[in-house]
């Protein structure tokens, strides 16, 4: 394997130097955007924890996140890096050395679901390449309580509906292809986890939940198993007519106002998926380590994070209802004018999310 040197922020890293998806050990460059905005947020978990924290970087490949995490956040005791790939275990060694954070770094070369099974920690980040699924029960067993767990997932097609036999096997979840598959995604993603960790009496409650390209990222604190039942009370099922674009939530019903049946989708967590307090603080910390863009993210899912579940892409209604578009600013001025709550979302341009009905959407889109 051809080795370069490169760097992130202030880590210096060895990392293969051929096509990222060929090389024995995985190291993406465009993936510092998803490490920025974890940086901040683990920075955020730490002030509201008051303690000194233990960080598990469960599968490290290069190492460069654990490394960032011991290098840039104040307060860390320790951080784990673990990767069962023996090249990547011998690449996180010299990595650590490269940067002299020895005393706070300790390598980890085995299997993360065994590393999990015998130790606990503050913090647990899951960064795997597709499904974090066959993580969770471990990492449910290892987290603290008040602890903090991050988790990504870049099978995003089988989560917004594209396969939904794949998504129903690994997740457990009905999806279906909707206009709001970005949404509907991450949040069968986040349902899926806050399911995992109830099994083991730990409550996870989203805290930052984001879609960027091709990848989900959530980050979420653990409660204790009280407040599970508040969490299992925000499930339900969504109801999608595929004649007209009208959806709804909640209730069974099994019509649309069309006459077309509903389709069933779920069951899925419709409460909040991210905070807007640990967002807005997350948007400071961003923009003190001069984290442009993900400050902007972070700022954007503080506004939107009051907002109902499931946004509405103005371009499908659109054309499913052979409308003229209207600009999406002046429609949100005119959905708030009219006593509703209305705003745009990260997980799509041209999109409001609204506590309208469909019905009325359309009315005032006409
Ligand atoms: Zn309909």
């Amino acid at each position: 394997m051809k080795i370069q040197q490169i760097r992130e922020e202030k880590i210096k890293l060895l990392a293969p130097a051929e096509n990222m998806y060929k090389a024995a050990v995985f190291y993406n460059p465009k993936m510092a955007f998803s490490r920025n905005i974890s940086v901040a947020a683990l920075q955020v978990f730490k002030k509201i924890a008051g303690r000194k924290i233990v960080v598990l970087d469960a599968l490290s490949a290069s190492g460069v996140r654990g490394l960032r995490y011991a290098n840039e956040i104040s307060g860390i005791k320790k951080v784990f890096l673990n990767d069962k790939n023996p090249v990547a275990y011998k690449l996180i060694k010299k990595n650590i050395a490269l940067n002299r954070l020895k005393k706070k770094c300790v390598p980890q070369k085995g299997d993360a679901n065994i590393l999990m099974h015998q130790n606990v920690f503050d913090a647990i980040d899951l960064d795997p390449f597709g499904s974090p699924n066959i993580f969770l029960d471990s990492a449910a067993r290892s987290i603290y309580h008040k602890g903090f767990l991050a988790v990504t997932a870049t099978d995003t097609a089988p989560l917004c509906g594209s396969y939904p036999e794949t998504c129903f096997k690994k997740y457990g979840i009905r999806s279906l292809k909707t206009d709001y598959y970005s949404e509907l995604g991450i949040r069968v993603l986040i349902s899926h986890i806050i399911l995992a960790l109830s099994r083991r009496e730990r409550a996870f409650i989203p805290q930052l939940s984001f879609a960027k390209e091709h990848y989900f990222r959530v980050f979420g604190k653990i409660e204790h198993a009280g407040k599970i039942t508040d969490l299992l009370k925000q499930f339900g099922h969504i109801m999608q007519c595929f004649n007209c674009g009208n959806r709804k939530y909640g209730n069974i019903e099994l019509r649309c106002f069309c006459g077309n049946k509903f389709e069933f989708v779920g069951p899925i967590f419709l409460g909040k998926i991210s905070d807007r307090k640990f967002c807005a603080e997350v948007a400071k910390e961003c923009k003190k380590k001069r984290f442009i863009e993900e400050g902007m993210l972070a700022k954007q899912l503080a506004s939107e994070s009051e907002l109902p579940p499931f946004y509405y892409d103005l371009h499908y209604l659109a054309k499913v209802e052979k409308i003229k578009l209207p600009k999406i600013e002046d429609f949100i001025a005119r959905l708030r004018k009219s006593g509703f709550k209305a705003g745009r979302t990260h997980f799509c341009p041209t999109a409001v999310k609204t506590d309208a009905g469909y019905e009325e959407i359309i009315k005032m889109l006409k």
